[in-house]
This record gives C-alpha cells, structure tokens and sequence, in this order.
C-alpha cells in the first residue's frame, strides 16, 4: 500500500513572533518537525510494519531548508520524500497550500491510498490543510484521530477523539487522516542516518506539479493576514488549592462577594 505523509517545518516556539509583514518570524528560531506530525509519522510507519509491501513518501511544501525534516522522516523509515519549494508559493494561505499540496501528491503518488497529516501546525494552527486536501481530492477524511485501530489495502480503522467522549470510525480507502495523538516517534538506528544522508530528495516547483502561478502562492491565495496581535490579558488569575470542601467553598464565596461589591 502507498502512504504520503504531508508534514511541515515549524519554530520551535510556542512563543510566535510576527513580523512587519504579519507572517511568522521564522529567522534566528530553531526549527523542528510539527509535533502533531511527528505522530503522523509513527502512524506510518506502525502500518508499514503491519501492511506488506508498505511505502511511505514524505512532501513538505516549504523553503530549501525544510529538507532537514524530510532527512528526518527518511531516517526513522519513510522511502522517499519531495520537498514542494518555490518561490512562487510564497505567502501561501491554506487554500494555496492544500491546493499546492494535492497537485504534487496527485503528481507523484498519483495511486496513494493513504494520506496521512498531523492535526494542525503548532505556528499556524488552522487545522486546515489537512481536510482541505482532502477536499482537494475528493477523497474521504477522518480528523482528530488519536489511535490506529487497524489497516489493511481496503479500510483504515481508527478511534477519534470528539468533545465527549471517542468514536471508532473506518474508512474506505483511498482516505486521509489527521492525527492528533499517538506513540511518541521512534528514534532513527545508524542505517537510519546513513539512510538520509543518500537519500535523493526531489524539489517539485509549481510547474513540475502542474500549476499555473496565479493558482499558488499569494496570487493563488484569497485570503490575507491583515493584522497579528496579541490578546491583552484584561486580567489575571488565581489558583485555590483545594483543602477540603467546605473551606473552599466558603474561600471562593467571599471571593465572589468581594469581586460583586
Ligand atoms: P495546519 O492546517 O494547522 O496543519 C495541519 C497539518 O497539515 C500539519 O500537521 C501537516 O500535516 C499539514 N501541513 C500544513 N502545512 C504543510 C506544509 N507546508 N507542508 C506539508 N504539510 C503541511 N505563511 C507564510 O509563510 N507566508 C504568508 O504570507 C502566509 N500568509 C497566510 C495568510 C493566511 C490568511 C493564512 C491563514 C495563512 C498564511 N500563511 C502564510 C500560513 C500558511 O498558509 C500556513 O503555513 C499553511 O497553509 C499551513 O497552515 P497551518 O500552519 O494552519 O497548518
């Protein structure tokens, strides 16, 4: 069976920077692979230790230094990876990028059958590239999935998390996941490094996937970040540790009427 994992180079920052233009400042900040893709990968690559036959290619849509994740999902098992990158996609919304991100998946892996993104991206936190590829596609989509239940050539089954409480789902493949949550990513043995060092990455521009410049980046984008700020924190606070009941309760009851006078 045939994986595509999409996973995306993220600072590693939970504190965003922005910069004059309103995108993300990305300069002099340590890049990692996107936590939530990270469980996408070991979702993978649990498959392909399950499924005969199993391959996984790896895209990321991003500058030329994004292939150091790519290096990365090579060195704990994934086949071959692409690195979509071109400076036509740049200021790409998530609509230019799912749209981008389909094109080039349609191009190399035209028989997937399985595509697998994390959640959402810890700097912009949509959650939308994923469902959005999938529309692309015109292929179904199982979202918040926090546990591989089972995958074999026809279906993949899978527990997703929803607000109260979790549904088993199965879908017919070809499908796409969004993977919110699973073992933590395995580390790469040393064939594992020497893997990544002489793997052939490919760089897929905007041409190579068959898309017209007006379809991609900022052109290919309707909508814009017009303003990033942060939320003024109007006020803070407060923690009470819990003693015993009664006291508690009468602690957060003189709270309430000092806050109501
Ligand atoms: P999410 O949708 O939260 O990510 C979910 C999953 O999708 C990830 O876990 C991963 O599996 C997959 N995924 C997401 N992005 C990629 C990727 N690039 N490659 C492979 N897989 C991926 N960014 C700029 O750099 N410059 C801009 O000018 C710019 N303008 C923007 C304007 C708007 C209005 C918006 C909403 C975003 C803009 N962005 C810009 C951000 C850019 O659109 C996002 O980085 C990208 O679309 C992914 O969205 P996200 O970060 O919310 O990822």
């Amino acid at each position: 069976m045939k994986i595509v994992l999409c996973i995306k180079q993220v600072p590693d920052t939970s504190d965003i920077q922005w910069t004059e233009n309103n995108t993300i400042q990305r300069d002099g900040v340590e890049s990692i692979i996107n936590p939530s893709d990270c469980y996408a990968i070991e979702t993978a690559l649990k498959i392909k230790e399950t499924v005969p036959n199993t391959t996984i290619s790896v895209l990321t849509m991003g500058p030329p230094q994004a292939v150091e994740i790519l290096k990365s999902a090579i060195s704990v098992g994934a086949d071959e990876a692409f690195l979509v990158s071109d400076r036509k996609f740049a200021a790409a919304d998530t609509i230019a990028t799912s749209r981008t991100l389909a094109a080039a998946i349609k191009t190399v892996v035209p028989d997937y059958d399985l595509i697998i993104c994390g959640q959402f991206a810890i700097d912009g936190d949509t959650a939308q590239t994923g469902p959005s590829i999938a529309q692309n596609l015109d292929i179904p989509q199982i979202t918040y999935v926090q546990k591989l239940v089972s995958c074999d050539e026809e279906k993949v089954v899978v527990e997703k998390e929803v607000e109260d409480g979790i549904e088993v789902l199965q879908a017919e493949l070809p499908a796409l996941l969004c993977v919110k949550s699973a073992d933590e990513l395995r580390r790469p043995l040393i064939s594992g490094f020497e893997n990544a060092l002489k793997a052939d990455i490919k760089v897929l521009s905007a041409e190579n996937i068959g898309l017209d410049a007006s379809e991609v980046g900022m052109k290919g984008s309707p909508t814009y970040v017009s303003k990033a700020f942060r939320p003024e924190q109007k006020c803070s606070g407060e923690i009470m540790l819990f003693e015993d009941c009664g006291k508690t309760i009468e602690n957060l009851k003189q709270k309430i009427s000092e806050y109501l006078k």
